[in-house]
This record gives C-alpha cells, structure tokens and sequence, in this order.
C-alpha cells in the first residue's frame, strides 16, 4: 500500500486535502480514528450546533413572535427528544456526504488511528488491534483540535459539559452557566436561552468575542443581554461542587478578591480548544511544536521533517472549519506542483446566534495598533427597509477603509443575515477593493446587503438613507 499522499484526520482539512489531492492526479488515502468522517466539523460541532440553532429560534419565533405577523400558533410545544433527532439526521447526512465523495474520488480509507512510524510510513492500529503500515511519499497531518479544559474541573459530559456534551443535553437545564464568552459558549447558551434556560456567562476578559471588533462586540453584548443572557465579564470559575440540589460554582473576580457562588444545572466548559496531536508519534520523528502544543509549519504548511506537512487546527491561525478547508486545498495544490496559497487577510468569522455576527479582515483595535489611518462608514439595519418590514432591525454594518487609498481593510456586521451577507466584502477585499467600488455596485432592493453598499457610502459620509 504505496501512496503519492497519505492524510492522517477527515475533518474539513483533511478530508478536503484528499480530495483535492485526488483531484491533481495523486494516489491519495486517508486515515481516520472516528467511525465517521467530518471530523470535529461535523460530528460535534458546525453542523450540529447550527442544526439546533435552526430549531431553537424557530421555536423562538413560534413562541414569541408569529403572532405579532399574524399567524397563530398557540404556545409550541417542545419535544427535545425529536429536536436532537432533527439535528442527528443533519449530522448523518453530512457525514455520510463526505464519505461519498471519499469514494467518487477513489481514496482510500483506512479507519483507526494513525502514527507516523516514519519518514514516508503511517502506521494504522484499528479498534480490533490490528495494525497496517502504509507508505506514502507526503503526509498531511490534519488531527483537529479538542475541547480545552479547567484546571480542577471535570467534564463529566452530564452536568459539566464540553460543547460536546451541550449538544446532546437530555432536558432543559434550569440554570445554565456558561464558562467562556467565546462564539461557542454564545452559540450554545443562545439554543439553551431559547429553550427555556436561565444563561449565565462568566468571561475572565471584561469584554465578549475576544479578537472581535470591540464596538461590534459592545452591542452585540447589548442585544444579548436584551434578551436575557447574563452576563459576569473580568470573572473566572474556580471550582464546581457537585450537591444534591445542583451544582456550587465559584466565582472570583479575574484581578483576585472574593468568591462568591453561583447556583447551575449545568456548567457548559467554553474556554476555547487546544491542537490534538495525541499517539502521532512527534516525538519520536522530531516534529517540532510551538508552546500551545501547535504543530510548526511553514508558509507550505511543511513541518520540519521533510515530506510531513500539517494544516487545520492542529497548526496556528483561528480554528476555523473554512480555515482548514483551504490549508487542505492549498497543500494539495502545493504537492502536486502547483502554487497553493491561503490569504489570511481575508477570512471571514461568523457567530450564528440571532442576530448573526460576521466579520472579515481588520478589526479598528488592530487597525490602531498598527498605526494604519483608516476611514469608518457605519449603516444602522434600523435604516433598512427590509430589516424594516421584517421587524429584524437590530445591528449595524460597519466599513472600515484606508484613509489614504480607500482601500476595504475590514467589514463588521450584526444582523441577521450576517454570515451570509460578509462574503460580497470578502470578494471585494480579495480583489483589493475599494469602500467606492462597493458603494457604487448595484444592489438589489429591497435586501438587507442595501446596508453594506450604504456603510461604504457612509465612508465619505454620503449615505443616501441616513
Ligand atoms: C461546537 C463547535 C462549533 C463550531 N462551529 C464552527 C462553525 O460554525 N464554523 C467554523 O468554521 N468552525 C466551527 N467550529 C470549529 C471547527 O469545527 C474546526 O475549526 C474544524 O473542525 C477544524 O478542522 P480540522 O480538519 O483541522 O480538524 P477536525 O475537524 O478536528 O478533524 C480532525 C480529525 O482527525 C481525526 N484524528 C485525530 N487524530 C487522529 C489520528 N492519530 N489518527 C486518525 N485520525 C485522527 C479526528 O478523529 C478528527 O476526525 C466549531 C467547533 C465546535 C466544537
């Protein structure tokens, strides 16, 4: 078993990086411990996690909402059980996507887990014990990332949940503490929130969406807090005592002073995940890693043992499904002689929430620290006729351009739509656009996109509905 390319994990990165492989002509496998393939994406989280967003804002809107548009419903009814159902039926249908496409592609599947015995050699030791080497001239290590945990703190995946576990909760925890006030502890409080908990989010930092534009995360704070997220910013959690009426968690303020306790159901562990390397056998190879335990790699995604390269979450950079996907089709593209690249300046992040928030490029805090001079346009969807009509006013668009040569050097919107509408700055901050060029490119009414073209106007402060 001699192959041009051997991918060691199936999740976006790699099973991507196979295919594309595939594509060029190389005689591709892959080696994967799950029983599935997609990886973290799929299997534990995009996929579910968007599934249950779906269904706990319909539920939302069914409870809350459709009778102010006229239609009655009556109170809905929650049957969590076929809830979890929905989302598992996404994820098999997912999963089993990849798996065809594996196939069409004529790759090889080896499913267990997967060490680099050497140089050019995957050793695949499988659930029943067996073991089989396979050759390969490159590898592409692609292992994901796991759930970072609390020092002190267990994750019994039933009361203390990773996002793992709050995807599969049983019942509507009462009180929900979130750990963390990242994209995924808001996305899964959010889906809780709706479905009747009380969410609590404790953030050691003193603001939300570490990373994010701060303005854009100070009113996205705002509309969650409106909708009923508490929210305990500059506080770290020490420690959860399990007791018979639940559960203790010790609350201390981030600077040092007094805990106090806050009573939960469940505590939902969100503080972000750490690159999964675990039985590869880097050691042993002498594959360097940085000190988060991040596989080195070069602008090639090569390690420094040659014919070994990594890409995904296992290597630096926002642990990002999309992010992985295009190291895995770069680095394909590199092996098989051709000039793969990934532009990082344009990566579009997205918190699925309702409102959405979505982001692409330079936040004004990066903007400043680099001491680049830069214009702002702004654009309210209260100015918007169609998130008017559809009573989903909440948020803005905000176009931050190059003072000197107008040139688009970050896009930040709130609003519904979000994730989807980030894409046309993305385009345009690819081709090295300018807020003018966005401005002056029709856009259809009545839609919501109106509000980017009019942010861009907004840059030199000729918004037409504003
Ligand atoms: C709850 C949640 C929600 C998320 N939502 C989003 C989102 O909306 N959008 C987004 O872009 N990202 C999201 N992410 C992040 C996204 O899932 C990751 O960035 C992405 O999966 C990384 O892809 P990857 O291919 O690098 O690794 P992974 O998806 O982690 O895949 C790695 C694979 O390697 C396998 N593996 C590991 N070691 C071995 C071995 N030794 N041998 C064989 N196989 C091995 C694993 O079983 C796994 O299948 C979310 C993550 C979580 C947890």
């Amino acid at each position: 078993m001699s192959y041009d390319l051997v991918v060691i994990g199936t999740g976006p990165g790699g099973y991507v990086c196979a295919i594309r492989a595939a594509q060029l002509g190389l005689r591709t496998a892959v080696v994967e411990k799950r029983k599935t393939h997609g990886g973290t994406c799929l299997n534990v989280g995009c996929i579910p996690s968007k599934a249950l967003l779906h269904a706990s804002h319909l539920f939302e809107e069914a409870r809350d909402h459709l009778s102010e548009l006229g239609i009655g419903v009556g109170a809905p009814k929650l049957d969590l059980k076929r809830m979890m159902a929905f989302k598992n039926e996404g994820v098999e249908g997912n999963v089993k996507g990849v798996e065809f496409l594996l196939k069409k592609n004529k790759i090889d599947v080896f499913h267990g887990v997967g060490r680099i015995a050497a140089v050019g050699q995957v050793e695949v030791r499988g659930e029943d014990g067996t073991n089989q080497m396979v050759e390969a001239k490159n590898i592409v290590i692609a292992t994901g990332s796991d759930v970072a945990r609390l020092p002190g703190i267990e994750i019994d995946e039933k009361a203390v949940v990773s996002s793992t576990g709050a995807l599969e909760l049983e019942r509507v925890p009462k009180r929900l503490l979130v750990v963390g006030a990242g994209v995924i502890g808001l996305e899964l409080g959010s889906v809780w929130r709706r479905l009747g908990s009380e969410v609590t989010v404790v953030e050691f930092l003193d603001r939300i969406l570490p990373g994010m534009d701060g303005e854009v995360a100070k009113q996205f704070q705002r509309i969650l807090g409106k909708q009923g997220i508490a929210f305990r910013l500059s506080s770290k959690v020490t420690g959860v005592e399990k007791t018979k009426g639940g559960l203790k968690v010790s609350v201390e303020p981030a600077a040092g002073g007094d805990a106090e306790t806050i009573d939960a159901d469940v505590v939902l562990v969100a503080i972000g995940r750490v690159p999964y390397t675990e039985g590869l056998g880097l050691e042993h190879i002498g594959v360097q890693r940085d000190a988060k335990g991040r596989i080195l790699t070069d602008e090639h995604f090569a390690t420094n043992v040659t014919g070994i390269y990594a890409i995904g979450d296992v290597i630096a950079g926002p642990m990002l499904a999309h992010k992985a996907e295009d190291e895995g089709v770069a680095v394909a593209e590199i092996l098989a002689g051709k000039a793969g690249h990934v532009n990082y300046e344009v990566i579009p992040n997205v918190v699925y929430t309702f409102p959405e928030v979505a982001s692409v490029g330079r936040t004004e805090e990066e903007l400043k620290a680099a001491g680049i001079a830069y214009t702002v346009g702004r654009f309210p969807f209260t100015a918007n006729g169609r998130a008017k009509v559809n009573r989903a006013t909440d948020g803005f668009v905000k176009v931050l351009a190059d003072a000197q040569t107008d040139r688009v050097l970050g896009v930040h919107i709130i609003g519904a739509e979000a994730g989807e509408m980030i894409h046309e700055a993305a385009v345009l901050m690819e081709f090295g656009g300018s807020a003018e060029d966005l401005a002056r490119t029709c856009h259809a009414h009545p839609t919501r996109s109106e509000a980017v073209k009019e942010a861009a106007l907004a840059v030199e402060k000729r918004a037409i509905h504003m």
